[in-house]
């Protein structure tokens, strides 16, 4: 398979789209502004159409193209059931915002609990719950590739960690899911963050200040 990453809206966030090597679909990761036009343009000239939409978690900068995703390019939208009361009702992060636009709801058609495994268009994906940064995070584990690849939204990132300041964030539940979730991982993991570049297990444990193993 191929992995591509887009740095999309006003935060640069990651989205990621993932191209199995058979068949004509694809798998996104995030959907920050923009992503429906990008992936749309993207898809398009490789001749694939969007089967998926996993959200790491439902923080606007990941999931402000969410419904759009849904409704136009016809994904259906994975996500841990506890993100729905931050994607499914209308103007949940109003007060989060830069300004005074609002973040459309967009509806899950899946609800992910930890240790779902995930067969999409041939690829295998195994679910983790990893709260801390937000209520409903998740990473997503790619168990065929070697090495494996995970993506991590912003529990994690190069030498350093997501925001636990903001609603439902929890430093102790942070630090609990990358030490039980992300550092048990073998350590040639590659770890794709929802911001910034991608890192390893193997970094992260030796080297990341904020949470040692
Ligand atoms: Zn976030
Ligand atoms: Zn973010």
């Amino acid at each position: 398979m191929k992995i591509y990453d887009f740095q999309l809206g006003p935060i640069e966030t990651n989205v990621y789209v993932i191209l199995p090597d058979s068949g004509t679909g694809a798998i996104a990761v995030d959907a920050a502004e923009g992503a429906e036009e990008q992936l749309g343009d993207f898809l398009k000239k490789n001749g694939r159409s969007l089967t998926a939409l996993l959200v790491t978690h439902a923080h606007w900068d990941h999931v402000w193209d969410a419904r759009r995703l849904r409704d136009n390019l016809g994904a259906k939208i994975y996500a841990h059931a506890d993100s729905a009361p931050f994607m499914e009702v209308d103007g949940a992060q109003d007060k989060y915002m830069f300004d005074s636009r609002r973040l459309e709801s967009a509806h899950i058609d899946m609800r992910l609990s930890d240790g779902d495994v995930l067969d999409i268009d041939g690829v295998k994906i195994k679910c983790l719950s990893v709260p801390g940064h937000m209520d409903g995070s998740m990473a997503y584990v790619l168990e065929d590739e070697s090495p494996k690849k995970a993506f991590v939204g912003d529990l994690l990132f190069e030498e350093g960690v997501g925001r636990w300041d903001l609603p439902t964030g929890d430093f102790s539940k942070l630090e609990k899911s990358i030490r039980e979730k992300i550092y048990t991982l073998p350590e040639d993991t590659v770890l794709l963050p929802g911001h910034g570049p991608f890192t390893t297990v193997g970094r992260e444990r030796s080297s990341n200040p904020y949470v040692r193993p």
